[in-house]
């Protein structure tokens, strides 16, 4: 058992620990530093909420922590890194469900006297009273929301729901109404006494499990980075409305954190697809693309392994651009070997990444540092983009939407206005992919079809390792 005092002191050191973390995570050299200050902060966090005062059954709450760690690490070491956004967003529903359950148990909790009857005690008259009934209604709110709503986003990211966005008309308005409607059952919660606030409450939560669903059915697949990242934040305003609800101050900081991250994530992601924040979050508002699809003009070319080595000899600069297709065919561990044989042949090599290549933020970034390659060379789309007619071949491995002419070209396009990697203003550009398949976004290509593209088909760590023999023939 330990003091107040020293909880509070303990909760201070992992609130330092967690602002430590998120500083470190912000550059690829700290990361590791900050995934480590996290974990420790969370260790003293749950060690110092688990022995504090007033807290009861030691022996649920041990077996507990030891049946998810147990979960945790299974589910940790076997997802693979193209399913990491999935379980991010399985995870954020877990937040938003225990955001919803601290707030039924805090409702219920007879030491909190919120199911007293508020006529006869008037107990429900002291604004501290009323501030508590607050909180558990928004925390609940918020934390419905984002239950469903992550539900539904690990649905399309696993191809479960299908990707398109559920468009009907007048649903801002629905969604609007819905708003109004849980805010007047709030009014009538904080009034009502015990029994009678349960009712609405129930109601709330239903119409917030109902937003949740429908605010992420209306998102397409395209902005579904944008919707991780959001429900990420929704995650933390839930934690952080749990904490007040708990009078807790480590949930409220860290929370508080985790809300503030992923929003401002959210708005950093949104510029980079040139996307407004508000047209992701409520899908689609007003900006859906018009017109038809534009016919593909040109031939398709392919090219052979050999070829491409040929190429590869010849180019003084050479920019290597990866997509998704590299994280599926694990091609980093080639990819690295062949950077290194191109180095020694005194080539430039870099890497040309997105902010939304693959399937999370930062996914090319991690797994390029998986496999050793100096963080020197791996440069931002805005960095590289000015280099490109300079460049004498484009690698484009496993690469699609992020690559895209249409982005610029095509007005009807749906990723049209989203700032890609302009590839096809180099002198080669080799395309290494499977087949003539669309990406996540699901459209047409047409860099597939310019004179300076060639396609070199298969999957993209057999192709790499198939150039790099021809290039040391
Ligand atoms: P894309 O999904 O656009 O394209 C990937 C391409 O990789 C496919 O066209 C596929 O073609 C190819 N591919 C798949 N498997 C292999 C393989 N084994 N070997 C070689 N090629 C393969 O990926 P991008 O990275 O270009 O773009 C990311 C897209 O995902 C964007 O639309 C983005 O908005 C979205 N998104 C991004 C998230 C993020 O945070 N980064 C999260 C969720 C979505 P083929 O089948 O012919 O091989």
């Amino acid at each position: 058992m330990i003091t107040a005092q020293i909880q509070t002191a303990a909760y201070l050191f992992a609130s330092i620990l967690f602002i430590l973390s998120l500083g470190g995570l912000s550059s690829q050299e700290s990361a590791k530093r900050g995934v480590f200050y996290g974990i420790i902060g969370m260790i003293i966090a749950i060690l110092s909420t688990v022995l504090g005062e007033g807290v009861e059954g030691h022996a649920y709450i041990i077996a507990a922590i030891a049946i998810a760690s147990v979960i945790g690490i299974i589910v940790a070491r076997k997802v693979e890194m193209t399913s990491m956004p999935q379980l991010v967003a399985i995870l954020h529903s877990f937040v938003g469900l225990a955001a919803v359950l601290v707030g039924y148990g805090s409702y219920l909790d007879p030491a909190t006297e919120c199911l007293v009857d508020a006529n006869e005690t008037g107990t429900h008259n002291n604004a501290e009273s009323i501030i508590h009934l607050v909180e558990i209604f928004i925390g609940v709110f918020i934390g419905a929301i984002t239950f469903t709503g992550s539900i539904i986003a690990w649905g399309k990211l696993e191809g479960k729901i299908r990707s398109k966005p559920l468009l009907y008309p007048g649903r801002h308005m629905v969604n609007i109404i819905l708003v109004i409607v849980s805010i007047i059952l709030g009014v009538l919660f904080t009034m009502a006494d015990g029994t009678e606030g349960l009712i609405y409450l129930y109601l709330m939560t239903a119409i917030a499990f109902f937003i949740g669903v429908m605010l992420v059915m209306a998102i397409g697949g395209a902005d579904m980075p944008v919707v991780v990242s959001m429900l990420n934040s929704y995650s933390g305003w839930a934690a952080a409305a749990a904490g007040f609800m708990l009078s807790n101050d480590l949930l409220i900081v860290t929370g508080a954190l985790v809300g503030s991250s992923g929003a401002i994530l959210s708005i950093i992601m949104c510029d980079a697809m040139n996307r407004s924040f508000l047209s992701v979050i409520f899908g689609g508002f007003g900006d859906a693309p018009s017109g038809e699809a534009k016919e593909m003009e040109g031939e398709v070319t392919s090219i052979t392994h050999e070829e491409v080595g040929e190429l590869l000899k010849e180019a003084n600069s050479v920019v290597i651009v990866p997509g998704y297709g590299m994280a599926v065919a694990k091609a980093q561990y080639p990819i690295h070997e062949m950077v290194d044989i191109l180095k020694k042949a005194g080539k430039e090599v870099r890497f040309g990444i997105h902010p939304v290549a693959g399937r999370l933020p930062g996914h090319m970034n991690v797994l390029l540092a998986e496999a050793n390659v100096p963080y020197d060379i791996v440069l931002e789309m805005d960095e590289i983009n000015e280099d490109m007619p300079k460049t004498d071949v484009i690698m484009v491995i496993g690469a699609n939407d992020i690559v895209n002419p249409g982005a610029q070209e095509d007005p009807s396009s749906p990723i049209y206005g989203m700032p890609v990697i302009e590839v096809w203003k180099a002198k080669k550009v080799i395309v290494m992919k499977r087949s003539m398949a669309v990406g996540y976004a699901g459209v047409e290509n047409p860099l597939f079809y310019k004179e300076n593209t060639d396609m070199l088909y298969g999957d993209a760590k057999v192709s790499v390792d198939k150039i790099n023999t021809a290039l040391k023939a």
